[in-house]
């Protein structure tokens, strides 16, 4: 390691050098390390000048020379080097010096050139200003080196007088500074364009993109401030009411701010570091009376004598005021910069802004302000034995229509609200889709709050004075695996239980889950079953009632699992309704019926098949049976189709039309379950209709229950009026066949004459 020898800028003599036993650079500009300045930008710090000679007297005189020299209002610090290897070390650990004084002659006749060649191989040197001293006129250096390596001056060591000296150095200095000037400008301008890319994907908190402006902001202006603080006008908490975004916090205006004093803190850095979230009465107070008697215009710089200021505005109003600490004026050039910047950081600040609302809104919920599912996911986490509620609430959608999207949303709030001050601190409220809510709790129900939601939901919901009684649905999971099943589970429950004016409560059960487990796998079956046959048809006689001739059979599905288990309809039939897969089991029915009654032309006996109302809201399906039939050569009278009672009361135009046209087509039809269903008389008025069903509720109770009979009784009579059939279902005994034989009912079906039996036993 070298010794640095450094010149007091008063000393004349060998005395007064100081040797300074450093990493052989002297000691530069202080300030900010990573925003480090030029000192040639920097008033406050002497020119660096270094001069090298190996001739000690040579070194002397020029330090004499150049004693109390001010170059543009800055002193000298002089560094020596005796030889051309120190010179280029010194240079090498001091990016600072701006001018090489340099003698050609050294260690051989040419090491100052060589120094000069290896000095510009350097990186970043490329401003460094050179003067070529020599003894000897003899060694001049070539033009072409001159040229080659951007040598300022070249001086025989008795040209250069003192004043000739002071005037070269003089021309060096300010050449230097310029290049200095220009080359920061520029690398604020990168700094400026990166910057702003950065500060774009900043996509965190306003704190962390708040420091990398702080950062950006020192390197800027390389090191010519001493701290910076960004400040913010008090946040305004929105209304409560169901207001869109609303729930992030306004923003009110800076200089508003500042007058009133609530102005914050929201980043800061160097001089002002540790203020961090404190009041902007922190700040000294010099400082903000220059603020406060300034008009804030948006990217404006404002210079408050050694301070300066420039007011960043969002699109939305946010505003920033940043305010640079500094020792001097602002220079133009940082000026530009700093306004430039300014409009990259209100450009950075609209993108922050845009990607609050994206990430709110992707886990909130617009209406209510509760969080949304995603929300709620997120905000959980696990299941760690919570329990999951949904609230299902009807007639939502008509509310909608009939008060207006206004009503129905303050609707929502509502209630929104009073779950969650009723939830309190043991849980979160979310809003899911449309018409549910979601609670999560931290552990199983206490019975006290069930009785407390259950008293909230059956309250009615406040809109201005408006009292709104929705009908509603609870439904409960308790211990599930993870949050989705939970609030799916509850959501299920609420689903089963029909919303109702008296507000209804389920709790998931694992045999639900395991109910829901066997629908799919049922459905999943269909498509095999129908391959491999197993869709079975049972027949079960039909009679006359005063001799029990059988004068046909209906047609009862039964579908083998692929256990060899036989199911009932009354355990897929809804199921597959749902999912309109019962449309390709009826046709199988359909066919199997036809096949069954092609096999015996000549039989006088019909075969009942029921059908669902989705098979009659397909449009192809009567042209479909219609030529299934001819196809088969089986005319449509012995095919009668049954359908339900509240299927036929549908006020469907397209199950109208169906049944025109199969009536019209010759099938005969039959009312199914007649007697529960909704009121079908008008449709009987329109619809030919060849048999009325008596239900088997009805003849379960014609012995004992007058009711039962009276209804039974009118039913009858009413296929008398109309000159319809009538056939009572699920007679048992004989004491139900004995009234009904009393009322005129001229036809049945049920156990006492025979149960279903597979099809291929009853032609056997
Ligand atoms: P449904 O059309 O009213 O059929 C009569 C039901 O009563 C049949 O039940 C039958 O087995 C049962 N039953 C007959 N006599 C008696 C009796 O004396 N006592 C009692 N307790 N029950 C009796 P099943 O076969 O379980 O059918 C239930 C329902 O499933 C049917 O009611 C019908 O609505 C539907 N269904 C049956 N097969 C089909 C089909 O192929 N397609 C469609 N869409 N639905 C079908
Ligand atoms: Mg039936
Ligand atoms: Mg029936």
């Amino acid at each position: 390691m070298s010794p640095t020898h450094r010149f007091s800028d008063s000393g004349v003599d060998d005395e007064v050098v100081e040797v300074l036993e450093d990493t052989g650079r002297a000691p530069a500009s202080a300030g900010a390390s990573a925003a480090r300045s030029r000192p040639a930008l920097n008033s406050a710090e002497p020119w660096r000048v270094l001069v090298v000679d190996d001739e000690a007297d040579i070194i002397r005189s020029t330090q004499f020379s150049l004693r109390d020299v001010q170059i543009d209002g800055r002193g000298l610090l002089l560094l020596q080097a005796t030889s051309a290897a120190e010179a280029l070390q010194q240079l090498r650990q001091d990016p600072d010096i701006a001018v090489l004084l340099l003698d050609v002659v050294m260690e051989t006749p040419d090491a100052g050139l060589r120094l000069v060649e290896q000095v510009r191989d350097l990186p970043e040197r490329q401003w460094l200003r050179i003067i070529l001293r020599t003894g000897q006129p003899g060694y001049a250096p070539e033009l072409e080196v001159i040229r080659r390596y951007d040598i300022n001056d070249y001086k025989t060591k008795s040209e250069l007088t003192q004043t000739r000296l002071i005037t070269s150095l003089t021309v060096a200095i300010r050449g230097y500074h310029q290049l200095c000037r220009i080359d920061a400008h520029q690398r604020g301008l990168e700094k400026v364009v990166a910057a702003s890319g950065s500060l774009l994907t900043e996509r965190g908190s306003l704190q962390s993109f708040a420091d990398g402006v702080l950062t950006q902001i020192l390197s800027i202006t390389t090191g010519l401030a001493e701290g910076v603080v960004l400040i913010r006008g008090e946040m305004d908490s929105p209304a409560p009411g169901p207001a869109e975004a609303g729930l992030l916090r306004k923003p009110a205006s800076v200089q508003a701010s500042l007058t009133q004093g609530r102005a914050e803190v929201v980043a800061a850095a160097g001089c002002f570091s540790g203020l961090v979230g404190a009041p902007v009465s922190s700040l000294p107070e010099a400082l903000l009376r220059a603020l406060r008697g300034c008009d804030l215009s948006a990217g404006a710089v404002l210079d408050l004598g050694t301070n300066g200021a420039v007011l960043v505005h969002g699109h939305d109003g946010d505003e920033l005021l940043l305010v640079l600490s500094t020792q001097q004026a602002l220079e133009p050039e940082t000026r530009r910069l700093l306004a430039l910047f300014a409009i990259n950081l209100s450009l950075a600040m609209d993108g922050i802004q845009s990607f609050r609302e994206l990430e709110h809104f992707a886990h909130h919920d617009r209406e209510t302000g509760l969080l949304n599912r995603a929300g709620l996911n997120r905000h959980i986490g696990a299941a760690n034995g919570r329990s999951f509620a949904q609230v299902a609430i009807g007639e939502l959608h008509e509310l909608r229509g009939v008060l207006g999207e206004t009503v129905a949303r303050q609707a929502l709030f509502d209630l929104g609200q009073r779950l969650v001050s009723l939830v309190g601190d043991d849980g979160v409220v979310a809003r899911l889709q449309g018409d549910r809510f979601a609670l999560a709790l931290a552990s199983p129900v206490a019975p006290g709050l069930m009785a407390g939601l259950l008293e909230a939901l059956a309250q009615p919901l406040r809109v201005g004075q408006m009292a709104l009684q929705l009908p509603m649905a609870l439904g409960w999971s308790e211990s599930a695996a993870t949050v989705d099943l939970g609030i799916d589970e509850a959501g299920l429950m609420a689903t089963q239980l029909a919303v109702g004016r008296q507000v209804r409560t389920a709790s998931f059960a694992v045999a639900v889950r395991e109910q829901v487990r066997a629908r799919i796998a049922l459905l999943s079956d269909l498509p095999q079953a129908l391959l491999e046959d197993r869709i079975e048809m049972h027949l079960q006689a039909q009679v006359r009632l005063s001799d029990a001739r059988v004068v046909g059979h209906e047609a009862l599905v039964r579908w083998r699992r692929s256990d060899g288990r036989l199911s009932l309809p009354g355990s897929f039939i809804s199921v597959l309704e749902h999912t309109g897969a019962v449309v390709s089991l009826g046709q199988r029915m359909i066919e199997k019926a036809v096949q069954h009654l092609r096999a015996a032309p000549q039989s006088e006996l019909r075969i009942s098949v029921n059908l669902s109302v989705r098979q009659l809201e397909e449009p192809d399906f009567p042209a479909w049976i219609i030529e299934y039939c001819q196809g088969q050569g089986v005319a449509q009278h012995r095919l009668r189709l049954e359908i339900t009672e509240s299927a036929f009361a549908q006020d469907a135009q397209q199950v109208g039309d169906a049944l025109a046209q199969l009536t019209a087509a010759g099938f005969e039809l039959s009312i199914d379950d007649f007697g529960t269903g909704q009121s079908s008389l008008g449709r009987l008025a329109e619809v030919q209709v060849h048999e009325l069903k008596l239900d088997r509720s009805l003849v379960r109770g014609i012995e004992h229950d007058p009711r039962a009979r009276r209804v039974a009784r009118l039913i009858v009579e009413l296929g008398r009026d109309l000159g319809v059939e009538v056939l009572a279902e699920g007679i048992e005994t004989e004491g139900q066949l004995a009234v009904l034989r009393e009322l005129g009912c001229a036809l049945g079906q049920g156990w006492l004459f025979g149960r279903p039996v597979a099809a291929e036993l009853q032609r056997g």
